[in-house]
C-alpha cells in the first residue's frame, strides 16, 4: 500500500555509527563533462579518457526507483550532479521523475550553467526546486584558467539569468584558489549582491587523486571573510537546519547574504549527512571514498523495493566517515598532501 506525505514525513531516518541521519541524497547522471576545471577534471588527464558507457548510467526508471528508497530511509533533499548533469538528454526526463516522489523537501541540481539558458523553463516545469551554478571567476581569463580554457563567462550569466527568470532561488558556487582566482572574488560579489543570487566561496579541496591540491593553495575562509568585511559589513546568520555545510553571512545594509563552504579549514564530518550515487549506480558515503557498493547489479537483477532498503540501511548503519575531520592530523604528519591514490574522483561519484 503506498505511504501518505504525512507518514513520510513522520519516518525516522536510518542513523550511522556516529548517531549522523541520512538527510541528503546527491544524484550524479553522468560522469562527462564540457569543461575541464583543473581542480576536477584535468585535460591533460581527460581529454582522451574513457568515460563510462551510456548502457551503464542508471536510466531516468532506474534513479527514481533508487531516490524513492533512499526517500523511505529517511533522505529529504535530492540534488542532481555529475559530471555536467545538464548534458544529459534526458535530465528533464529524470527530474520530472523525482518530481512525481512523495517525501523529497527539495530536488536541486548543481550545474556550470554553460547549458543551463536552454534549460532553465523546462526543468522548472518538470518540477526543479533551486539551482546552483558553479561559476569562479567573472573576469574571462581567469574563469578559463579555473576551467580549463572553456566556454564562456557570457553562456554562465545567460543561464543564471534564464533561472531567474524561471523562477528558481539561485547559489553560485565558486571554488577559491590562491593566486588563481582570489583576486577576483571581490569583483563577483559586487556583481551579484542586491540580485537575489547567493554566492558560495568553496575551499579548494583535495578530492580525487589528479588535481595536484597542495594546501598552501587553500585560501582560509576567516582570510577571505575578513577580505571582504574590508569592504562590506558582514554579520553572521545563524543556519537553517541540521547539516547545512555553508557558513552564512548577510550584509548589514540588507543586499542578500554569501556563505563560506570550509571543507578543509572547519570541517563539518559531525553533521554530514549525505550518500551519494554515481551515474552507473554505485553508492558512496564519503566525498573521499576509495570505494562504493553497487546497486546496479541488484536493480537490473530484479531486487525487491525491501531488498534495497536492507542493503542501503546496512551500508549506511555501518558508515563511519569523517575524512575532513582527520585530514588536519595527516596534514601534520604529512604538510606536503595527504595520501589518496585510492580516492575516485569527484566527477565520477557526484561533487
Ligand atoms: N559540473 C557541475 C558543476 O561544476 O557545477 C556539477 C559537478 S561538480 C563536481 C560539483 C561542484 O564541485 C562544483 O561546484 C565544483 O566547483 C566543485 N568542485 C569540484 N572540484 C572541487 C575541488 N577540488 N574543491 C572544491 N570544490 C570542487
Ligand atoms: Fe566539469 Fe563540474 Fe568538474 Fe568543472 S567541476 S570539470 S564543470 S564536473
Ligand atoms: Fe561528509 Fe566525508 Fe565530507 Fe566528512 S569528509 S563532511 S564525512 S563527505
Amino acid at each position: 500500500m503506498s505511504q501518505t506525505v504525512t507518514q513520510w514525513q513522520n519516518q525516522a531516518a536510518v542513523k550511522d555509527r556516529l548517531s549522523r541521519p541520512l538527510r541528503d541524497l546527491r544524484i550524479s547522471v553522468i560522469d562527462r563533462c564540457n569543461y575541464r576545471c583543473p581542480y576536477c577534471m584535468p585535460a591533460e588527464l581527460y581529454d582522451n579518457h574513457k568515460f563510462l558507457p551510456r548502457g551503464h548510467w542508471l536510466t531516468p526508471g532506474e534513479i527514481k526507483r533508487v531516490a524513492s528508497v533512499f526517500l523511505q530511509l529517511g533522505v529529504r533533499k535530492l540534488r542532481l550532479t555529475g559530471g555536467e548533469p545538464l548534458l544529459r538528454r534526458d535530465i528533464v526526463d529524470i527530474v520530472a521523475g523525482l518530481a512525481e516522489l512523495n517525501g523529497a523537501d527539495d530536488i536541486a541540481i548543481t550545474t556550470n550553467g554553460s547549458r543551463l539558458a536552454e534549460h532553465a523553463a523546462a526543468l522548472k516545469q518538470a518540477g526543479l526546486s533551486r539551482v546552483t551554478v558553479s561559476l569562479d571567476s567573472l573576469d574571462p581569463d581567469v574563469f578559463k584558467a579555473m576551467n580549463g580554457g572553456r566556454g564562456e563567462v557570457s553562456a554562465v550569466l545567460a543561464g543564471i539569468d534564464a533561472a531567474r527568470k524561471a523562477g528558481f532561488p539561485i547559489k553560485l558556487n565558486t571554488v577559491v584558489e590562491r593566486g588563481k582566482n582570489d583576486h577576483t572574488l571581490l569583483d563577483l560579489v559586487d556583481h551579484f549582491r542586491g540580485t537575489g543570487v547567493i554566492v558560495r566561496f568553496i575551499e579548494f579541496m583535495d578530492v580525487g587523486t589528479v588535481n595536484g591540491w597542495q594546501p598552501q593553495q587553500v585560501v582560509p575562509s576567516k582570510e577571505l571573510l575578513e577580505r571582504l568585511r574590508a569592504r562590506w559589513a558582514l554579520s553572521p546568520v545563524d543556519g537553517n537546519y541540521r547539516g547545512e555545510v555553508a557558513k552564512r553571512y548577510a550584509f548589514d545594509d540588507g543586499q542578500g547574504e554569501i556563505g563560506f563552504i570550509s571543507s578543509v579549514s572547519e570541517p563539518f564530518c559531525g553533521n554530514c549527512n549525505r550518500a551519494r550515487l554515481s551515474a552507473d549506480g554505485t553508492v558512496y558515503t564519503c566525498l573521499f571514498a576509495s570505494s562504493g557498493a553497487d546497486l546496479r547489479g541488484p536493480l537490473r537483477s530484479g531486487a525487491s523495493d525491501s531488498d534495497l532498503v536492507g542493503l542501503l540501511q546496512n551500508i549506511w548503519r555501518n558508515r563511519m566517515d569523517r575524512y575532513s575531520e582527520i585530514r588536519g592530523r595527516l596534514l601534520e604528519h604529512k604538510p606536503e598532501g595527504t595520501e589518496k591514490s585510492e580516492r575516485v574522483e569527484m566527477y565520477r561519484m557526484g561533487g
